[in-house]
């Protein structure tokens, strides 16, 4: 089963990803840990975007799409992804589309997590307290959001119609938030 989850930063969409991860043995594609990856270890892409990550920025759709498909083409990963931050395009949202035709894959279920923008700050700066990640101070939180708004947000009028899209609403309890996902799922 491969699923979307959907929303703005701090939406809650990794504690989620982890606990499908167990539960239906997939993959967490987390394009943002992808790229923290990267420069943790350094690499040529990761000197191209700690700038940009650190700012909030978006990293370029190049890079990401190109790190992204070697997960979509391994063959142990195939209909078991669990996709969480991508797409935030709708750039990316297409590609993804074209991605997954040519690999014979589809998507079964896109949950979004919807959450206002008060609550967003809220956790995002205890997020910050607890996993120190050094783009979750205030400034930064606010222009990952407004980008939220302006390029993500209109994916959902790409896949909103599909059947397979349920809307969550995020500002619940992360126990209440799985039990509707699992709903969904069936399992
Ligand atoms: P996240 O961990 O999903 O909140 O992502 C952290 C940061 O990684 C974002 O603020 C962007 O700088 C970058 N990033 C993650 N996913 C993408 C993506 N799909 N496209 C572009 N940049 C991304």
């Amino acid at each position: 089963m491969n699923i979307i989850l959907f929303g703005p930063p701090g939406a809650g969409k990794g504690t989620q990803a982890k606990y499908l991860v167990k539960k239906l043995n997939g993959y967490q594609i987390s394009t943002g840990d992808i790229l923290r990856d990267e420069i943790k270890k350094d690499t040529d892409i990761g000197k191209k975007i700690i700038n940009n990550m650190n700012e909030g920025k978006f990293v370029s759709d190049q890079i990401v799409n190109s790190l992204l498909k070697t997960h979509i083409f391994d063959l142990n990963k195939k209909q078991k992804l669990i996709f969480d931050g991508y797409p935030r395009s709708l750039s990316q949202a297409k590609n993804l589309d074209s991605l997954l035709n040519d690999s014979n894959q589809k998507i079964d279920h896109i949950f979004f997590l919807n959450v206002n923008k008060e609550t967003i700050v809220e956790r995002i700066k205890k997020r910050k307290v607890l996993e120190k990640r050094s783009d979750d101070d205030l400034d930064t939180i606010l222009k990952r959001y407004d980008t939220y708004i302006e390029t993500t947000r209109p994916v959902l009028d790409h896949y909103s119609k599909n059947s397979n899209f349920h809307e969550i609403d995020g500002t619940m309890e992360i126990d209440e938030i799985t039990s509707k996902i699992e709903a969904f799922l069936n399992v």
